[in-house]
């Protein structure tokens, strides 16, 4: 997840924003992937559907020890699909989104759903 790391140092103390992997606790640098399940594939169901929070991990042994989890806790069965994407495409649009409301994209539909963390699926 995104998360606030502690500095201590010169030329201040700060609190860093970064990218930890969901599976080894070490932070992400470079190449990583965001991965998180969704309910919105069935059947251009337009919601509101529902989703997990964006997970990150390294690319390989994690993001694929990191799917694994997910499906487990947001199984097919019950119409969760698993999504990934490299990590720098998803700063890429969260750069874009941070200056471009969805309202101002006249040729876009964004569907409402509804975020749903793995304690609320027991
Ligand atoms: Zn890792």
């Amino acid at each position: 997840m995104i998360e606030y790391v502690a500095r201590s140092g010169p030329p201040e103390a700060m609190n860093c924003p970064a990218f930890i992997c969901d599976t080894c606790r070490n932070q992400v640098v470079a190449e990583g992937i965001v991965t998180w399940a969704t309910t919105i594939g069935r059947d251009g169901d337009r919601g509101p559907h529902q989703q997990t929070p964006v997970y990150v991990a390294h690319k390989g042994r994690c993001g694929r020890g990191l799917e694994l989890w997910i499906e487990q806790h947001y199984p097919a069965a019950d119409g969760w699909i698993d999504l990934w994407d490299d990590l720098e495409d998803f700063v890429c649009q969260l750069t874009h989104n941070l200056t471009n409301a969805f309202a101002d994209d006249t040729e876009g539909t964004y569907h409402p759903h509804r975020l749903v963390h793995p304690k609320e699926r027991r």
